[in-house]
């Protein structure tokens, strides 16, 4: 069996560390990137299952790289937006973009594995 490959999108080094910690100690795979622009330029070369990205980063927010990346490849893997701020405009925002959905901090990172799960396993 393949391991689920996650990429995880936060400019808080702190809670990105603290994610990726957590998606590896439930068997996942995890790439990192600190803004947009940084997982714009994973996403070109490494093959992920899933994204979680933060939406407010500094150089290109969440919103933005999804936007660049369904210009590149519309046949992207889902992807989870997450975002202490503004949870109306944000979950509204995730549909317009394309997400699987909006989640607000502070999460729980069983419900966040759950979700991935969720997504990885019906897409085999
Ligand atoms: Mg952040």
């Amino acid at each position: 069996m393949t391991k689920v490959r996650l990429l995880i999108v936060e400019d808080d080094e702190v809670l990105r560390e603290l994610l990726v910690e957590a998606m590896e100690d439930y068997g996942l795979d995890c790439i990192s990137a600190g803004n947009g622009k940084e997982a714009l330029s994973l996403l070109h070369s490494e093959r992920v299952n899933f994204v979680i990205t933060d939406i407010k980063m500094p150089i290109m927010d969440g919103l933005t790289m999804l936007k660049e990346w369904r210009k590149i490849d519309s046949d992207s893997p889902p992807i989870l937006l997450v975002s202490g701020y503004s949870e109306i405009e944000s979950s509204r925002d995730a549909k317009l973009v394309g997400a699987v959905g909006f989640h607000s901090k502070p999460y729980d990172v069983e419900d966040l594995h759950q979700l991935v799960m969720s997504y990885c396993n019906t897409s085999g």
